[in-house]
Protein backbone atom coordinates (compact mmCIF):
# COMPACT_ATOMS: atom_id res chain seq x y z
CA UNK A 1 0.00 0.00 0.00
CA UNK A 2 1.09 3.56 -0.85
CA UNK A 3 3.26 4.90 1.86
CA UNK A 4 3.12 9.12 2.60
CA UNK A 5 5.31 10.91 4.60
CA UNK A 6 3.56 11.88 8.07
CA UNK A 7 5.09 15.47 8.25
CA UNK A 8 8.22 16.43 10.25
CA UNK A 9 7.66 12.58 11.87
CA UNK A 10 9.43 11.59 8.66
CA UNK A 11 7.60 8.55 9.31
CA UNK A 12 6.31 6.68 6.29
CA UNK A 13 2.28 5.55 7.12
CA UNK A 14 0.10 3.85 4.84
CA UNK A 15 -2.45 6.62 3.14
CA UNK A 16 -4.96 3.95 5.02
CA UNK A 17 -4.89 3.59 8.82
CA UNK A 18 -6.59 2.16 11.09
CA UNK A 19 -8.53 3.73 13.70
CA UNK A 20 -9.33 1.87 17.11
CA UNK A 21 -11.92 3.59 18.22
CA UNK A 22 -14.56 1.12 18.00
CA UNK A 23 -12.43 -1.74 19.64
CA UNK A 24 -14.33 -1.72 22.82
CA UNK A 25 -17.21 -2.64 21.04
CA UNK A 26 -16.25 -5.77 20.10
CA UNK A 27 -14.73 -8.69 21.89
CA UNK A 28 -10.60 -9.50 22.33
CA UNK A 29 -10.71 -12.44 19.48
CA UNK A 30 -12.36 -10.20 16.97
CA UNK A 31 -10.26 -7.40 17.75
CA UNK A 32 -7.19 -9.68 17.90
CA UNK A 33 -8.07 -10.91 14.16
CA UNK A 34 -8.89 -7.79 12.31
CA UNK A 35 -5.66 -6.29 13.68
CA UNK A 36 -3.23 -8.64 12.36
CA UNK A 37 -5.33 -8.78 9.37
CA UNK A 38 -4.84 -5.21 8.99
CA UNK A 39 -1.25 -5.39 9.27
CA UNK A 40 -1.33 -8.62 6.81
CA UNK A 41 -2.79 -6.53 4.02
CA UNK A 42 -0.09 -3.18 4.74
CA UNK A 43 -2.08 -0.85 7.10
CA UNK A 44 1.21 0.26 9.16
CA UNK A 45 -0.33 3.09 11.41
CA UNK A 46 -2.47 2.38 14.17
CA UNK A 47 -4.53 5.50 16.05
CA UNK A 48 -6.16 4.93 19.70
CA UNK A 49 -6.65 7.01 22.95
CA UNK A 50 -6.48 7.00 26.34
CA UNK A 51 -10.25 7.46 25.87
CA UNK A 52 -11.10 4.56 24.30
CA UNK A 53 -12.60 2.53 26.53
CA UNK A 54 -9.80 -0.62 26.32
CA UNK A 55 -9.33 0.12 22.67
CA UNK A 56 -4.93 0.34 23.80
CA UNK A 57 -5.32 -2.80 25.73
CA UNK A 58 -6.65 -4.47 22.96
CA UNK A 59 -4.28 -3.55 20.52
CA UNK A 60 -1.03 -4.40 22.95
CA UNK A 61 -2.40 -7.75 23.29
CA UNK A 62 -3.27 -8.64 19.83
CA UNK A 63 -0.54 -7.32 17.82
CA UNK A 64 2.44 -6.51 20.45
CA UNK A 65 4.03 -9.41 19.08
CA UNK A 66 4.59 -7.80 15.83
CA UNK A 67 5.67 -4.37 16.81
CA UNK A 68 8.07 -3.46 14.35
CA UNK A 69 5.27 -3.38 11.75
CA UNK A 70 3.51 -0.82 12.54
CA UNK A 71 3.18 2.61 13.90
CA UNK A 72 1.34 3.07 17.15
CA UNK A 73 -0.13 6.46 17.78
CA UNK A 74 -2.12 7.47 21.18
CA UNK A 75 -3.43 10.49 23.33
CA UNK A 76 -4.40 11.67 26.57
CA UNK A 77 -6.90 14.70 27.30
CA UNK A 78 -4.34 15.49 30.09
CA UNK A 79 -3.18 19.26 30.66
CA UNK A 80 -0.97 18.91 33.35
CA UNK A 81 2.56 17.26 33.36
CA UNK A 82 1.53 14.99 36.07
CA UNK A 83 -1.58 13.66 34.14
CA UNK A 84 0.39 13.48 31.29
CA UNK A 85 3.13 11.79 32.56
CA UNK A 86 0.46 9.05 34.00
CA UNK A 87 -1.48 8.83 30.55
CA UNK A 88 1.93 8.01 28.80
CA UNK A 89 2.92 5.14 31.74
CA UNK A 90 -0.29 3.55 31.35
CA UNK A 91 -0.36 3.70 26.99
CA UNK A 92 3.18 1.99 27.22
CA UNK A 93 1.86 -0.56 29.68
CA UNK A 94 -1.75 -1.41 27.66
CA UNK A 95 -0.27 -1.35 24.59
CA UNK A 96 2.79 -3.43 26.08
CA UNK A 97 5.25 -1.49 24.45
CA UNK A 98 8.61 0.72 25.54
CA UNK A 99 8.06 3.15 22.75
CA UNK A 100 5.06 5.02 21.30
CA UNK A 101 5.72 6.54 17.45
CA UNK A 102 3.43 9.32 17.85
CA UNK A 103 1.35 10.81 21.27
CA UNK A 104 -1.03 13.36 20.84
CA UNK A 105 -3.37 15.87 23.28
CA UNK A 106 -6.25 14.93 22.31
CA UNK A 107 -8.96 17.27 21.75
CA UNK A 108 -7.63 20.28 22.52
CA UNK A 109 -10.21 22.89 21.60
CA UNK A 110 -10.38 25.69 24.40
CA UNK A 111 -7.89 28.70 24.45
CA UNK A 112 -7.68 28.32 28.28
CA UNK A 113 -7.14 24.36 27.85
CA UNK A 114 -4.55 24.83 24.95
CA UNK A 115 -2.55 27.93 27.45
CA UNK A 116 -3.27 25.60 30.25
CA UNK A 117 -1.59 22.43 28.08
CA UNK A 118 1.55 24.80 27.27
CA UNK A 119 2.51 26.44 29.71
CA UNK A 120 5.49 25.53 32.38
CA UNK A 121 3.71 22.52 34.28
CA UNK A 122 1.49 21.31 31.30
CA UNK A 123 0.97 18.36 29.06
CA UNK A 124 3.24 19.60 26.59
CA UNK A 125 6.29 19.30 29.26
CA UNK A 126 5.80 15.71 29.93
CA UNK A 127 5.62 14.86 26.20
CA UNK A 128 8.67 16.64 25.34
CA UNK A 129 10.71 14.80 28.35
CA UNK A 130 8.80 11.37 27.34
CA UNK A 131 10.27 12.01 24.24
CA UNK A 132 13.86 13.33 25.78
CA UNK A 133 14.20 9.92 27.29
CA UNK A 134 13.21 7.98 24.03
CA UNK A 135 9.52 6.41 25.45
CA UNK A 136 7.91 8.34 22.51
CA UNK A 137 9.21 9.15 19.37
CA UNK A 138 6.78 12.62 17.89
CA UNK A 139 4.12 15.02 19.52
CA UNK A 140 0.77 15.90 18.16
CA UNK A 141 -2.54 17.04 18.83
CA UNK A 142 -6.37 16.54 17.87
CA UNK A 143 -8.72 18.67 17.60
CA UNK A 144 -12.36 19.30 16.47
CA UNK A 145 -13.37 22.74 14.76
CA UNK A 146 -11.53 25.02 16.88
CA UNK A 147 -10.20 26.77 13.73
CA UNK A 148 -7.89 29.59 15.74
CA UNK A 149 -6.48 26.52 18.06
CA UNK A 150 -5.58 24.40 14.79
CA UNK A 151 -3.45 27.67 13.48
CA UNK A 152 -1.90 28.00 16.96
CA UNK A 153 -0.85 24.91 17.27
CA UNK A 154 0.29 24.12 13.75
CA UNK A 155 2.19 27.57 14.10
CA UNK A 156 3.64 27.08 17.11
CA UNK A 157 6.51 24.44 16.08
CA UNK A 158 5.56 22.02 18.80
CA UNK A 159 3.53 19.56 16.94
CA UNK A 160 4.56 17.12 14.24
CA UNK A 161 1.40 16.33 13.09
CA UNK A 162 -2.15 17.09 13.72
CA UNK A 163 -5.55 14.85 13.46
CA UNK A 164 -8.52 16.37 12.72
CA UNK A 165 -12.03 15.56 11.39
CA UNK A 166 -11.95 15.80 7.69
CA UNK A 167 -14.06 13.75 4.32
CA UNK A 168 -15.76 14.96 1.30
CA UNK A 169 -18.92 16.96 3.55
CA UNK A 170 -15.80 18.70 5.27
CA UNK A 171 -18.45 19.98 8.16
CA UNK A 172 -16.00 21.15 9.79
CA UNK A 173 -14.75 23.46 7.02
CA UNK A 174 -10.75 22.40 7.60
CA UNK A 175 -10.24 21.85 3.42
CA UNK A 176 -9.46 25.22 2.79
CA UNK A 177 -8.20 26.83 6.04
CA UNK A 178 -6.14 24.04 8.04
CA UNK A 179 -4.90 21.70 5.48
CA UNK A 180 -2.84 24.16 3.41
CA UNK A 181 -1.42 25.41 7.11
CA UNK A 182 -0.27 22.08 7.77
CA UNK A 183 0.81 20.99 4.43
CA UNK A 184 2.75 24.71 4.16
CA UNK A 185 4.28 23.96 7.68
CA UNK A 186 5.44 20.21 7.39
CA UNK A 187 3.05 19.22 9.92
CA UNK A 188 1.55 15.81 8.85
CA UNK A 189 -2.47 15.55 8.99
CA UNK A 190 -4.26 12.43 9.76
CA UNK A 191 -7.90 12.79 8.64
CA UNK A 192 -10.14 11.30 11.19
CA UNK A 193 -13.99 10.44 10.68
CA UNK A 194 -13.10 10.50 7.01
CA UNK A 195 -16.54 8.09 6.57
CA UNK A 196 -18.89 10.48 8.48
CA UNK A 197 -18.57 7.64 10.62
CA UNK A 198 -19.61 5.04 8.67
CA UNK A 199 -22.77 7.82 7.01
CA UNK A 200 -20.81 7.89 4.00
CA UNK A 201 -20.17 3.84 3.72
CA UNK A 202 -23.66 3.68 3.02
CA UNK A 203 -25.40 6.47 2.54
CA UNK A 204 -29.12 6.28 2.21
CA UNK A 205 -30.27 5.39 -1.36
CA UNK A 206 -32.79 8.06 -2.05
CA UNK A 207 -29.85 10.77 -1.74
CA UNK A 208 -26.94 8.55 -4.20
CA UNK A 209 -29.86 8.50 -6.72
CA UNK A 210 -30.10 12.50 -6.02
CA UNK A 211 -25.96 13.01 -5.88
CA UNK A 212 -25.95 10.97 -9.73
CA UNK A 213 -22.64 9.54 -8.69
CA UNK A 214 -21.90 6.27 -6.17
CA UNK A 215 -21.04 7.46 -2.54
CA UNK A 216 -19.50 4.97 -1.16
CA UNK A 217 -16.40 4.09 1.22
CA UNK A 218 -13.97 4.07 -1.94
CA UNK A 219 -15.13 8.14 -3.59
CA UNK A 220 -14.88 9.09 0.34
CA UNK A 221 -11.28 7.53 0.85
CA UNK A 222 -10.32 8.64 -2.59
CA UNK A 223 -11.79 11.57 -1.82
CA UNK A 224 -9.57 12.15 0.89
CA UNK A 225 -6.84 10.62 0.00
CA UNK A 226 -6.40 12.89 -3.23
CA UNK A 227 -5.21 15.62 -1.15
CA UNK A 228 -1.66 15.64 -0.84
CA UNK A 229 -1.80 17.29 2.62
CA UNK A 230 -3.74 14.48 4.05
CA UNK A 231 -0.90 11.93 4.91
CA UNK A 232 -3.42 9.36 6.16
CA UNK A 233 -6.94 8.37 6.67
CA UNK A 234 -7.94 6.45 9.49
CA UNK A 235 -11.44 4.57 9.07
CA UNK A 236 -12.92 3.73 12.61
CA UNK A 237 -12.88 -0.70 11.90
CA UNK A 238 -14.63 -3.36 13.63
CA UNK A 239 -15.64 -5.95 11.01
CA UNK A 240 -13.13 -8.07 9.22
CA UNK A 241 -15.08 -6.59 5.73
CA UNK A 242 -14.50 -3.37 6.31
CA UNK A 243 -10.85 -4.28 6.93
CA UNK A 244 -10.44 -5.87 3.93
CA UNK A 245 -12.57 -3.13 2.15
CA UNK A 246 -10.87 -0.19 2.91
CA UNK A 247 -7.30 -2.15 2.29
CA UNK A 248 -8.37 -2.74 -0.63
CA UNK A 249 -9.36 0.52 -1.45
CA UNK A 250 -5.64 2.10 -0.77
CA UNK A 251 -3.42 -0.84 -2.17
CA UNK A 252 -5.68 0.54 -5.47
CA UNK A 253 -5.68 3.95 -4.75
CA UNK A 254 -5.31 5.99 -7.67
CA UNK A 255 -5.81 10.30 -7.71
CA UNK A 256 -9.21 11.29 -8.39
CA UNK A 257 -9.13 13.37 -11.85
CA UNK A 258 -10.24 17.02 -11.62
CA UNK A 259 -13.58 16.27 -12.92
CA UNK A 260 -13.93 13.53 -10.13
CA UNK A 261 -13.39 15.95 -7.66
CA UNK A 262 -15.87 18.42 -9.02
CA UNK A 263 -18.76 15.95 -8.87
CA UNK A 264 -18.04 14.76 -5.41
CA UNK A 265 -17.80 18.47 -4.45
CA UNK A 266 -20.88 19.09 -5.84
CA UNK A 267 -22.19 15.68 -4.50
CA UNK A 268 -21.28 16.50 -0.89
CA UNK A 269 -23.11 20.09 -1.46
CA UNK A 270 -26.42 18.27 -2.01
CA UNK A 271 -25.71 15.61 0.84
CA UNK A 272 -24.62 18.56 3.20
CA UNK A 273 -27.83 20.51 2.28
CA UNK A 274 -30.30 17.87 3.01
CA UNK A 275 -29.64 16.26 6.02
CA UNK A 276 -29.41 16.82 9.59
CA UNK A 277 -26.50 15.71 11.87
CA UNK A 278 -28.63 15.69 15.14
CA UNK A 279 -25.83 18.25 16.71
CA UNK A 280 -28.34 20.31 18.61
CA UNK A 281 -26.45 23.61 17.61
CA UNK A 282 -30.15 25.39 16.63
CA UNK A 283 -31.69 24.78 19.66
CA UNK A 284 -32.90 26.11 21.60
CA UNK A 285 -36.37 27.39 19.36
CA UNK A 286 -37.94 30.44 20.97
CA UNK A 287 -41.20 27.91 19.74
CA UNK A 288 -40.22 25.15 21.67
CA UNK A 289 -39.59 22.81 17.97
CA UNK A 290 -37.48 19.93 18.38
CA UNK A 291 -35.95 20.43 14.93
CA UNK A 292 -33.18 17.80 15.58
CA UNK A 293 -36.30 15.12 16.12
CA UNK A 294 -38.51 16.46 13.92
CA UNK A 295 -35.86 16.60 11.03
CA UNK A 296 -34.53 13.05 11.85
CA UNK A 297 -38.31 11.73 11.30
CA UNK A 298 -38.48 13.36 8.11
CA UNK A 299 -34.90 11.56 7.02
CA UNK A 300 -36.88 7.82 8.26
CA UNK A 301 -39.92 9.19 6.20
CA UNK A 302 -38.09 10.46 2.85
CA UNK A 303 -34.23 8.34 2.87
CA UNK A 304 -35.43 5.14 4.05
CA UNK A 305 -38.59 4.73 3.37
CA UNK A 306 -39.78 4.00 6.78
CA UNK A 307 -42.97 6.63 6.36
CA UNK A 308 -45.37 4.35 8.66
CA UNK A 309 -42.81 4.60 11.37
CA UNK A 310 -41.44 8.69 10.86
CA UNK A 311 -45.67 9.06 10.96
CA UNK A 312 -46.10 7.40 13.94
CA UNK A 313 -42.77 8.93 15.66
CA UNK A 314 -44.40 12.40 14.70
CA UNK A 315 -47.46 11.59 16.36
CA UNK A 316 -45.60 12.06 19.72
CA UNK A 317 -43.64 15.14 19.21
CA UNK A 318 -45.37 17.41 21.31
CA UNK A 319 -44.52 20.80 19.29
CA UNK A 320 -45.24 20.20 15.72
CA UNK A 321 -43.45 21.65 12.89
CA UNK A 322 -46.05 23.85 12.34
CA UNK A 323 -45.49 26.33 15.00
CA UNK A 324 -42.40 27.33 13.64
CA UNK A 325 -42.74 31.16 12.95
CA UNK A 326 -39.96 31.34 10.49
CA UNK A 327 -37.65 33.57 12.91
CA UNK A 328 -34.44 32.14 10.99
CA UNK A 329 -32.73 31.62 14.53
CA UNK A 330 -31.97 28.55 13.90
CA UNK A 331 -30.81 28.88 10.54
CA UNK A 332 -28.40 31.18 12.12
CA UNK A 333 -26.51 28.67 14.47
CA UNK A 334 -27.25 25.60 12.33
CA UNK A 335 -23.08 24.90 10.88
CA UNK A 336 -24.43 23.27 8.24
CA UNK A 337 -26.70 26.18 6.41
CA UNK A 338 -29.99 24.13 6.50
CA UNK A 339 -33.25 25.58 5.44
CA UNK A 340 -34.80 24.52 8.98
CA UNK A 341 -37.78 26.61 8.41
CA UNK A 342 -38.23 25.35 4.51
CA UNK A 343 -37.13 21.56 5.86
CA UNK A 344 -39.92 21.95 8.71
CA UNK A 345 -42.93 22.47 6.83
CA UNK A 346 -42.14 19.48 4.15
CA UNK A 347 -41.91 17.37 7.53
CA UNK A 348 -44.87 18.40 8.57
CA UNK A 349 -46.72 18.18 5.40
CA UNK A 350 -45.08 14.68 4.75
CA UNK A 351 -45.54 13.44 8.47
CA UNK A 352 -48.89 14.51 9.22
CA UNK A 353 -50.76 13.41 6.01
S1 LIG B 1 -37.18 29.49 12.36
FE1 LIG B 1 -38.76 28.22 13.29
S2 LIG B 1 -37.72 26.46 14.07
FE2 LIG B 1 -36.17 28.01 13.68
S3 LIG B 1 -35.90 29.03 15.63
FE3 LIG B 1 -37.41 30.19 14.49
S4 LIG B 1 -39.36 29.33 15.11
FE4 LIG B 1 -37.81 27.89 15.76
S1 LIG C 1 -30.63 21.48 11.94
FE1 LIG C 1 -28.46 21.91 11.82
S2 LIG C 1 -27.89 22.59 13.87
FE2 LIG C 1 -29.89 21.62 14.05
S3 LIG C 1 -29.46 19.54 14.64
FE3 LIG C 1 -29.63 19.56 12.42
S4 LIG C 1 -27.57 19.87 11.64
FE4 LIG C 1 -27.53 20.39 13.83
Amino acid sequence: MLKRRLGKTNLMVSIIGFGAIKLPLIDRETSGRILSRALDLGINFIDTARAYGDSEEKIGLAISNRRDEFYISTKSGALTYEDMKKDVEASLKNLRTDYIDLYLCHNLRYPDDYNRAMSSGGAIEALKDARREGIIGHIGFSCHRFHETMERGIRSGLFEAIMVSYNMLDDESVGERILPLAKESDVGVIAMKPLAGGFLASPPQELVKRAGIPINAETALKFIISNDAVTTAIPGMMRMEEVEENARIGENFAYMSGEELKMVREAAKLISESFCRGCGYCQPCPQEVRIPVILRQLAYYKNYGLTEWAKWRYKMVEVKADSCIQCGQCVEKCPYGLNIPEMLKEAHMLLSS
